[in-house]
């Protein structure tokens, strides 16, 4: 990692909202949906949601709001991804016993 591959961070448009908003304690709740709905709202207009994203995805972050996603969003991203792997591998070895 760069020196400097974490400067995303103090562009996020987050900086200057509330931090429960990112991390609800009460899931489940009508309160922890109006913080989530507050969060993604803030994300929408980031400057730096891909990086922050990509930062999420790459570390497994299993809380909170990052890059615009709930941590169910990213749950659901990590296994199409994984699922795209895996026909993509199954793909090459039926390619090479057919050669
Ligand atoms: S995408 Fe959302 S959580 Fe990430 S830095 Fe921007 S505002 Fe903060």
């Amino acid at each position: 990692m760069s020196e400097h591959a974490s400067d995303w961070r103090g562009a996020g448009a987050c900086l200057s909202a509330d931090p429960d908003l990112f991390f609800p304690i009460a899931i489940g709740t009508a309160a922890a949906d109006r913080q989530v709905s507050g969060a993604l709202h803030v994300c929408a207009s980031c400057p730096v949601r891909d990086q922050c994203l990509e930062f999420a995805m790459r570390t497994n972050e299993s809380h909170g709001i990052w890059g615009g996603t709930t941590p169910e969003e990213r749950i659901r991203a990590r296994r199409r991804n994984l699922r795209r792997s895996a026909r993509h591998a199954c793909q090459e070895a039926q390619e090479s016993r057919a050669s």
